[in-house]
C-alpha cells in the first residue's frame, strides 16, 4: 500500500509485532485479552455487579463508557462526568483495568486520571484533531475502525496517533456498513489477517457492534480468534432486556460465562495466552 510507505504503523517484516503493555496486561501477538462490560454505565449497582461478574469469568479490562455517541439526541447519552465516582468504586473493588470512550477533549480531561485505556469510537476515527490530542497522551488507545472506512484510512488514522508520539495503539475491527441489514454491521473477518499483514499493531474485535445481535456474538468472537485477533471487546449486561442502550446485542452473565469457556479453549488451541486477573475462576 503506497500511502503507508515510511509510516510508523507499517509492518517492516513478518516478525515485527508490537506488544502494547497496559500495566501487566499485554495486547498483541501471542496474547488474548478480553474487555467486557455494558454498552453504557447506567448506575453504580449495575456497573459493580457487571464488573465483578466479568472479572470472575475472565475479563481483564472493563468497558466503562460514561459518554455515549447515540444516533438520536433523545436516546440515553450516558451517565456523564459524575460517573467518575463509579469508576473509582470499580477500581477499589476489582483488579480490572478500565477503558472508556472519549468524544472530545473535555471528556479526555475528565476521564484521564481514572481510566487505563482511552477508546476512540467508530464515529471519531477520522476526527483528526481528537486523534492528534490522544497522540500526545501516554495511555494506550483503542482505535475503532470507522464504519465506512477502508483499512488504509483506518491505518492512516492510527498514524495520526503514532506520529504525535503515542505508539500504544490497539486497532479494533467493529464491522462495516454494507447493504445487509439483518446484522447491524458486516463483520469484516479478513480485516484481521489483512491488518496483521500491513501493520505491527495489535488487533482486537468488537463482536457486539459487528453483529448487533447477542445470538451472533459467540460466532463472531470465535471467528475473530480463529482469524488471529489478539482480543475481544464484548458488551455484557445484567439484564439485557432492560438495558438503556444496545440490549439486543448485549450478552447476559450466563451467555458471557459460556463464551469465556469457548474463548479459553480457542486461545489454547491457537497458542495464545489468555490474560486473566487473580479473581478469575480459572486461576
Ligand atoms: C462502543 O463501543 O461503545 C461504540 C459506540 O461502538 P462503535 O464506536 O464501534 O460504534
Ligand atoms: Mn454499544
Amino acid at each position: 500500500m503506497q500511502s503507508l510507505k515510511n509510516t510508523k504503523v507499517r509492518k517492516q517484516n513478518s516478525e515485527h509485532n508490537t506488544i502494547v503493555k497496559c500495566n501487566d496486561v499485554s495486547f498483541g501477538e501471542g496474547y488474548c485479552v478480553v474487555i467486557a462490560g455494558p454498552c453504557a454505565i447506567e448506575n453504580i449497582e449495575m456497573a459493580l455487579l457487571t464488573a465483578r461478574e466479568v472479572e470472575v469469568q475472565g475479563a481483564v479490562v472493563f468497558r466503562s463508557s460514561l459518554f455515549k455517541p447515540r444516533t438520536s439526541p433523545y436516546s440515553f447519552q450516558g451517565y456523564g462526568a459524575k460517573g467518575v465516582e463509579i469508576l473509582k468504586a470499580i477500581k477499589s473493588e476489582t483488579n480490572l483495568l478500565l477503558e472508556s470512550e472519549v468524544l472530545s477533549r473535555e471528556h479526555l480531561e475528565t476521564l484521564y486520571d481514572h481510566i487505563d485505556l482511552i477508546r476512540i469510537g467508530s464515529r471519531n476515527m477520522d476526527n483528526y484533531e481528537l486523534l492528534k490530542e490522544v497522540g500526545t497522551t501516554d495511555k494506550p488507545i483503542i482505535l475503532k475502525r470507522g464504519m465506512s472506512s477502508t483499512l488504509e484510512e483506518f491505518l492512516l488514522a492510527a498514524e495520526y496517533i503514532l506520529s504525535n508520539g503515542n505508539e500504544k495503539v490497539i486497532l479494533c475491527e467493529r464491522g462495516i456498513r454494507t447493504f445487509e441489514t439483518y446484522t447491524r454491521n458486516t463483520f469484516d473477518v479478513l480485516a484481521i489477517p489483512a491488518l496483521k499483514e500491513l501493520t505491527h499493531l495489535p488487533v482486537i474485535v468488537d463482536p457486539s457492534h459487528s453483529s448487533g445481535r447477542s445470538s451472533l456474538v459467540p460466532a463472531a468472537s470465535k471467528a475473530a480468534i480463529a482469524a488471529g485477533a489478539d482480543g475481544l471487546i464484548v458488551e455484557v449486561h445484567p439484564e439485557p432486556e432492560t438495558a438503556l442502550s444496545d440490549g439486543g446485542q448485549s450478552l447476559s452473565f450466563e451467555d458471557f460465562k459460556l463464551l469465556m469457556k469457548e474463548v479459553s479453549d480457542l486461545a489454547e488451541l491457537f497458542k495464545k495466552q489468555l490474560i486473566t486477573t487473580t479473581k478469575n475462576v480459572r486461576n
